[in-house]
């Protein structure tokens, strides 16, 4: 599903965020991403949603070369990829219910059709009481599932999520992580960012870490 080849990114000359990284991710797989701040977690997850470019290397997404793809189809690869921050990142001037159906507006579904996968996404993550609510008006949790919500609303191939709890308490963070486990029991590749060791220990999957820019384990319970 991804396949990420020699890949390396320097923001800047001397430095360099990523370095020599070589990486398969099989269709449904669950990864996380581990590695003390600045390791390039963040770094690596923006390459991937096409945010920035590699300075060398190439990646693979569902066999579509995205190093190589011009900014005409970003749009379409966007689609196959469900994106979730630590900061929501919702629209706070919208309703829920406009949030999440944001990402479907922009396909152009029909209204009704729109109205239907919304309803159903939220009442996945256990909202669809707050649909005519505003995001400020929520929790951090219950904001994280209105983000995770427009995430999965377009049935991602791979949801990408960067420290999605980095921002909320332990309980919470657990109700979230279920979410996730959920939408990749239902076929979802997905690839976690954190450094959250009991988040890992709490329920193991495979773990790939990065230190310094540099793939330094990959291990599989
Ligand atoms: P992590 O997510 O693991 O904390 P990042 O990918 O955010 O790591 O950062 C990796 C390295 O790249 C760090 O040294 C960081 O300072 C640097 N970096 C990240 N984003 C930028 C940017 N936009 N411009 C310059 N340097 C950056
Ligand atoms: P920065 O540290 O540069 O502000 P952000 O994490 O805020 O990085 O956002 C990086 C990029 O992610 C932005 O260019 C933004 O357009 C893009 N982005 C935001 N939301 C999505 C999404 N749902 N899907 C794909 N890209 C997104």
């Amino acid at each position: 599903m991804i396949q990420i080849y020699n890949v390396c990114k320097a923001y800047q000359k001397e430095s360099s965020a990523l370095n020599d990284i070589t990486l398969k991710i099989p269709k449904g797989d669950f990864v996380y991403l581990t590695g003390p701040s600045g390791a390039g977690k963040s770094t690596l997850l923006k390459l991937l949603y096409c945010a920035e470019k590699p300075s060398r290397g190439q990646i693979l997404i569902d066999g579509l070369n995205i190093t190589r793809m011009g900014p005409l189809k970003i749009p379409r690869l966007r689609r196959r990829l469900g994106v979730v921050f630590q900061d929501f990142k919702l629209l706070n001037s919208r309703t829920v219910f406009e949030n999440v159906a944001f990402p479907l507006e922009v396909q152009g579904k029909k209204r009704y059709e729109v109205s239907k996968k919304v309803y159903q996404t939220l009442k996945m993550v256990g909202l669809e009481h707050k649909l005519q609510r505003h995001p400020l008006e929520l929790s951090g949790g219950e904001q994280q599932r209105v983000a995770i919500a427009r995430a999965l609303v377009v049935d991602p191939l791979i949801l990408l999520a960067d420290e999605p709890t980095g921002n909320l308490d332990p309980e919470v963070t657990m109700e979230i992580m279920e979410l996730f486990k959920g939408a990749n029991a239902r076929g979802t590749t997905v690839v976690l960012a954190t450094h959250d060791r009991e988040m890992i220990r709490r329920f193991p999957r495979r773990v790939v870490s990065l230190d310094g820019g540099r793939l330094v384990d990959d291990r599989t319970p």
